[in-house]
C-alpha cells in the first residue's frame, strides 16, 4: 500500500514553522511498512491544493493531509477535498455537539459563526473525534483510495493519529517493515560502500542505506515482510555478514546508542575508570562522556590543558619534550595521558593535542592532532590530518579519541 503526505498551509513554505507532522507521520507509517514516494507541501490555496490532491490521489493509495481544518476562510482542505472526491458537504449531528460542548468548557461566551464550518463533513466520511480541539479528523474513501485528513496542530493531529488512524492503516496493511542499525568508526563512507557493494546490489529486501557522519558511518538495514518474525529472520543473516566484514569497526547495532554511550558502557562491563586530557577539543570529550547518565560510575574528573604551562603544571609533561618536540606532537600526547593517569589514579586516559585552526603558528599543518590512550601501563599514539574548519576538526578529533577509548 502506498502511502503519500500533502502538508496544507502557506505557513510551512515561508519557513515560518518546522514540518515536524511530516516528520512524525513518515516514522509512523515506515512502522507500519506502508510505502512512501511522495511528501508534499502546498499553502492555502484552492486549486493548487486541488491539482496537488489529484495528482496524490492518482499515484498513492492512501494520502493523509494535514493543516487547513480550522475555522477560517483560509482552511480549506476539508471543502477541497469533497470536492475532488465528488461528495458534498452536510452536517455532522454529532461534530456539532461536539463544538458546542467545547466551546462550553472554553474561555468563549459565545460560539464564533465560523466555527460552524468544522460540523460539516463530507458525505459519506467517517468522522474521527477530535478530543482536543474543534476540527475532527475525516476518512474519506471512494474508488479504492483513501484521504485522511488531520489537523494541523501537532498536539491535535498526534493523539488522532495514534488512537484512530493508525489502528485504521494496520488493519489494512499487510506488511510490516523493521530495520536495524549498524554504526560504524574508522572508515569513511565511500570505503565502507565500496566494502559493501555486492550485498547492496545483490539484494532489494532487505536494503542497505548508509548514511556519513562526522567521523562515523550508519548503516540502516530495512526489511520487508508480511510479519515481524519473517522480518527479523531476512535481517539476521546480513547484519552478522556486515557485522562481520568490519569487526571491531562496529561501535553499536543499537539505534539510540551513540559512540559516547557505548564507551561507558564497555568501561562499565570492564570496570575501569577514565579520565581525560584534552587541549585543543577544550573539555569537549568529557563533556560527551558526562552527558551519558551513569557516566559517574566511570568518569570523576578530567583536564583542560590548553596552554604548555598547563601541561607542564597539571600533567607534569617535561619543560623539554614541549621545547624538542613542541605542544602538538606524539611526545606530548604521551606525556600528557601518562600524566593524566599519575595525578588521578584513573585506570584510562585519553590525551588529545593539535592543532583546530584557522591558522597555524609554526610549522605543523592545521588539522594535525594527536590522540593518546592510556590503558595498563601501555600508551597507544595516533596520529591524524583532520580536514575542515576548526569546528569540524575539534569534531573529529572528539569521536577519534573516544573511538580509541572504545578499542
Ligand atoms: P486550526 O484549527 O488551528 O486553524 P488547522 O487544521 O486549520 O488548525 P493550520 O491552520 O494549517 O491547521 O495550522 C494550525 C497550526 O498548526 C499552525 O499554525 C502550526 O502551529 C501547526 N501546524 C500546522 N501544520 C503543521 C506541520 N506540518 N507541522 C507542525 N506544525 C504544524
Ligand atoms: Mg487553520
Amino acid at each position: 500500500m502506498v502511502v503519500e503526505l500533502v502538508s496544507v498551509g502557506t505557513e510551512l513554505l515561508l519557513g515560518n514553522i518546522v514540518n515536524t507532522n511530516t516528520q512524525y507521520l513518515a516514522e509512523k507509517c515506515a512502522l507500519l511498512g506502508l510505502s512512501m514516494y511522495h511528501q508534499v507541501t502546498v499553502g492555502d490555496n484552492r486549486e493548487r491544493l486541488s491539482q496537488v490532491l489529484k495528482t496524490a490521489l492518482d499515484r498513492s493509495d492512501v494520502v493523509i493531509l494535514t493543516g487547513g481544518l480550522g475555522p477560517t476562510e483560509d482552511d480549506l482542505t476539508k471543502e477541497v477535498c469533497a470536492e475532488v472526491m465528488g461528495s458534498s458537504l452536510e452536517e455532522d449531528d454529532h461534530t456539532r455537539d461536539l463544538i458546542t460542548e467545547y466551546f462550553k468548557n472554553s474561555i468563549y461566551k459565545e460560539i464564533p459563526d465560523n466555527n460552524w464550518k468544522q460540523a460539516l463533513v463530507p458525505q459519506g466520511a467517517k468522522v474521527l473525534e477530535n478530543h482536543n480541539g474543534t476540527a475532527p479528523g475525516l476518512i474519506l474513501e471512494k474508488d479504492g483510495k483513501t484521504a485522511i485528513l488531520l489537523p494541523g496542530p501537532p498536539g491535535e493531529l498526534k493523539p488522532l493519529f495514534e488512537e484512530q488512524v493508525f489502528p485504521y492503516l494496520q488493519e489494512r496493511q499487510p506488511e510490516v517493515i523493521r530495520s536495524q542499525m549498524i554504526k560504524l568508526c574508522g572508515q569513511g563512507e565511500s570505503q565502507v560502500e565500496d566494502k559493501l557493494l555486492d550485498l547492496i546490489n545483490g539484494q532489494s529486501n532487505p536494503t542497505i542505506a548508509t548514511y556519513a557522519k562526522t567521523a562515523e558511518v550508519h548503516l540502516r538495514i530495512t526489511a520487508k515482510a508480511s510479519n515481524e518474525e519473517e522480518a527479523k529472520e531476512l535481517l539476521k543473516p546480513v547484519v552478522k555478514e556486515i557485522k562481520n566484514r568490519f569487526g571491531n569497526d562496529v561501535f553499536t547495532t543499537k539505534e539510540e546508542e551513540t559512540i559516547e554511550m557505548a564507551v561507558v558502557r564497555l568501561l562499565k562491563k570492564h570496570e575501569l575508570t577514565v579520565t581525560t586530557a584534552e587541549s585543543c577539543t577544550g573539555g569537549l570529550i568529557s563533556g560527551r562522556i558526562v552527558n551519558v547518565s551513569g557516566a559517574s560510575e566511570v568518569f570523576r574528573e578530567g583536564f583542560v590543558t590548553y596552554s604548555n604551562k598547563a601541561k607542564r603544571k597539571r600533567l607534569n609533561v617535561n619543560k623539554s619534550t614541549l621545547k624538542q618536540y613542541g605542544a602538538v606532537s606524539k611526545q606530548t600526547a604521551k606525556e600528557m595521558a601518562l600524566g593524566g593517569v599519575f595525578a588521578t589514579g584513573a585506570d584510562v586516559c585519553i590525551a588529545v593535542t593539535g592543532i583546530a585552526g584557522p591558522i597555524s603558528e609554526g610549522e605543523k599543518p592545521v588539522g594535525l592532532v594527536y590522540i593518546a590512550c592510556y590503558l595498563k601501563d601501555k600508551v597507544k599514539v595516533e596520529e591524524y590530518h583532520f580536514k575542515g574548519n576548526r569546528e569540524k576538526i575539534r569534531e573529529q578529533s572528539v569521536v577519534k579519541a573516544l573511538d580509541l577509548l572504545r578499542r
